[in-house]
């Protein structure tokens, strides 16, 4: 089971990204799967390629929709694994509708956020995620809005899984995303996930002195919806672990009525090959 590719990405040297894409590999491949059974949707930025540099099927999407083209992935075909991912701006701006919806409805799958707290791709503008005096070429005197908590935002519409992790720490990482993708539901995973050139504040030593690892706190639940929004809010949103899990909440395709059992993709269609060629003749 090898989920590397020969596609060379084309980050920058150091983004946190690199780690994100061996974290994903090591995950899917410790889980078990086989490349034909892991399907990953991206959205626009630096981290929108990653579907691309992952050994399975890949879909590239247009900017803030990863989620409906991948929940509509596992609705057709449930015996998928669907990955969802994208940056901060690509989830939490223009997306950020279908994140909240996407956490709150919890079908079977999991979104990783690399959350670089910038815009990268398009050479540094300020993200929902950059701190406030945060200066960039479009906040030259520095950000006056109060950043997003997304595990907070997450937490409060209904999430079953709520976890955080950092570039740096492989392991950690690679463990989470295994958790959220053994997961019976909707799985949110925020990366910290350095932007190195543009970023110049948010750096990998500056996330090594202000994260919270829950491994440090004695005694955490994270069965404990409470405890978790308390320690987020404590912290200021940077505890890395599994934050929250609700084990007992079916996911939105085990509760739904009137789908049969099956996705579109496992249906029998009635459709002939003459007929099927037809339909593709009239499309061409
Ligand atoms: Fe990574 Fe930033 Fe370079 Fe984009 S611009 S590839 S986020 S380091």
């Amino acid at each position: 089971k090898d989920f590397r590719n020969n596609v060379k990405p084309n980050w920058c040297p150091g983004c946190g990204d690199f780690s994100v894409q061996a974290s994903i590999q090591r995950a899917a491949a410790n889980v078990g799967l086989e490349p034909e059974q892991l399907a990953i949707v991206s959205g626009i930025g630096c981290s929108g390629r990653i579907s691309g540099y992952v050994n399975c099927y890949g879909f590239h999407g247009i900017h803030g929709r990863s989620l409906p083209i991948a929940q509509g992935l596992k609705m057709a075909n449930r015996e998928l694994t669907v990955l969802a991912s994208g940056g901060d701006g690509d989830g939490f701006a223009i997306g950020m509708a279908h994140t909240v919806h996407a956490i709150r409805r919890n079908i079977d799958m999991t979104y990783i956020v690399m959350d670089n707290q910038i815009y990268g791709l398009t050479k540094g503008q300020t993200s929902p995620r950059s701190g406030e005096g945060f200066k960039t070429k479009s906040t030259p005197s520095g950000s006056i809005e109060t950043p997003l908590a997304p595990l907070e935002m997450a937490l409060a519409a209904g999430a079953t899984f709520v976890a955080q992790s950092f570039s740096s720490n492989l392991k950690q990482l690679t463990h989470i995303i295994e958790e959220g993708i053994k997961h019976q539901g909707f799985s949110l995973i925020n990366v910290f996930s350095p932007c190195v050139t543009f970023n110049k504040v948010n750096t990998y030593d500056w996330f090594k002195e202000n994260i919270v690892d829950l491994e440090t706190i004695p005694d955490y639940d994270p069965s404990n919806r409470i405890q978790a929004m308390t320690k987020l809010m404590e912290t200021d949103g940077m505890l890395t672990g599994i934050i929250y899990q609700n084990k007992t909440k079916p996911s939105y395709e085990n509760l739904v009525t009137g789908f049969k059992a099956e996705g579109l993709a496992k249906q029998d269609m009635k459709l002939s090959q003459a007929d099927f060629d037809k339909l593709v003749a009239e499309f061409k």
